[in-house]
């Protein structure tokens, strides 16, 4: 991971490079980041820069046998902590017998989530965590010498799971820290950490990535521009989100969405029969992903006819949409349809048969559409 990698966030990429040129470098310090954000590829690139053998002012080289390593994530000075959980494919105790998955999901893409992590290891349905264990070992993985950089370098991901132990074996270290050794904490959660442990580090706090960044991540990374348009629309600077949106590419939203409100509109039943029973076989997941969109697009049709439609980050192939629909519809309907979409994802939620709440749900729109 190089900093060119990444997005945007010029201002902290020049602060990090700014403390390595002037060897201005906290040993511990907390990578501040929003969810689906950019702290984990900013970590990884900050240390493939201390690392580089032939660093450059703006970036690492990228070719010496130091950012070799570090692209494929198995430099010896290189060391990582993070939550592991009882799981169906891997057997151990500690983040060390998870390494190869840990690398291989990191190498796919670095701004990822924890669920993310425990589905890929096959621990869905719990929690992850950093053992006393684990924590107490640290300085042993620590212990020996650096090999070939001038630091040692340890990320701990996820240092806000830990629990009252954990976190105090990692303060002990923390207070009296081995010498040449850097620790980057790196936190989507950072309010649940010990204030402790906060104020031994120094903190980078990482701000979310905006929609043009998130837009042009995707497009270098081969989507297509409608697809990364509406990814970005949506996700609201969650890169991890938007990366999973696109990748759902078959899942056109906006051209199923536009089916189904044009169908309530002409009181289509029998359309709307056939989609409530594509809808009742879809996942949960994407049951719940599609009544987001029609939320978030009916409101953007409150904001548009509120007449404040510069303030809407729609796409452009969507604004036709919303600007054609909400002519359609008066405002108390507008107001009316999202008060039952949310209705409708608190009962898919909770596992009301899905068939029956899509097709309750057309039924009432398209009555808010009589009502005009
Ligand atoms: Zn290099």
């Amino acid at each position: 991971m190089l900093f060119k990698d990444i997005p945007g966030l010029e201002n902290i990429k020049s602060t990090l490079r700014r403390s390595v040129r002037n060897s201005h470098l906290a040993h511990a310090q907390l990578f501040d980041y929003p969810t689906g954000g950019g702290g984990l590829a900013m970590a990884l690139a900050f240390s493939t820069y201390i690392n580089c053998e032939n660093r450059a002012e703006d970036d690492a080289c990228g070719i010496c046998a130091s950012c070799a390593k570090m692209a494929k994530l198995v430099h010896p000075d290189f060391h990582f902590i993070f939550p592991i959980a009882t799981s169906k494919k891997i057997d151990g105790k500690t983040s060390e017998a998870f390494l190869p998955a840990w690398r291989s999901f990191l190498l796919e893409n670095p701004y990822r989530v924890l669920p993310e992590w425990l589905d890929h290891i096959g621990a869905d349905n719990k929690q992850g965590n950093i053992s006393v264990e684990e924590a107490r070992g640290i300085l042993r993985k620590l212990s020996v010498k650096a090999y070939e950089g001038e630091y040692k370098i340890l990320l701990i991901w996820k240092p806000d799971i830990m629990n009252a132990a954990s976190s105090n074996a990692i303060l002990k270290i923390l207070e009296e820290p081995p010498e040449k050794t850097l620790f980057l904490l790196v936190s989507d959660q950072s309010d649940k950490l010990l204030t402790t442990i906060i104020s031994r580090t120094q903190r980078i706090t990482i701000p979310s990535f905006s929609d043009s960044e998130v837009r042009s991540y995707l497009k270098q990374n081969q989507f297509s521009d409608g697809a990364a348009n509406q990814a970005a629309y949506l996700c609201d600077g969650n890169l991890s989100e938007a990366i999973k949106l696109v990748q759902e590419s078959e899942d056109d939203r906006s051209a199923w969405f536009a089916d189904w409100m044009r169908s309530c509109y002409k009181f289509d039943v029998a359309h709307l029969v056939r989609l409530a029973d594509g809808y009742d076989v879809m996942s949960k997941e994407k049951q719940k992903g599609l009544m987001e969109y029609a939320l978030r697009l009916f409101r953007d049709m409150l904001v548009w006819s509120h007449g404040a439609g510069e303030l809407l980050r729609v796409p452009e192939e969507e604004l036709t949409f919303v600007q054609n629909f909400s002519k359609a519809v008066n405002f108390e309907s507008l107001e009316g349809m999202i008060e039952e979409v949310n209705t409708a994802y608190y009962h898919v939620e909770r596992n009301v048969r899905a068939k029956m709440i899509f097709l309750d749900l057309s039924l009432t729109i398209s009555q808010f559409f009589q009502r005009r």
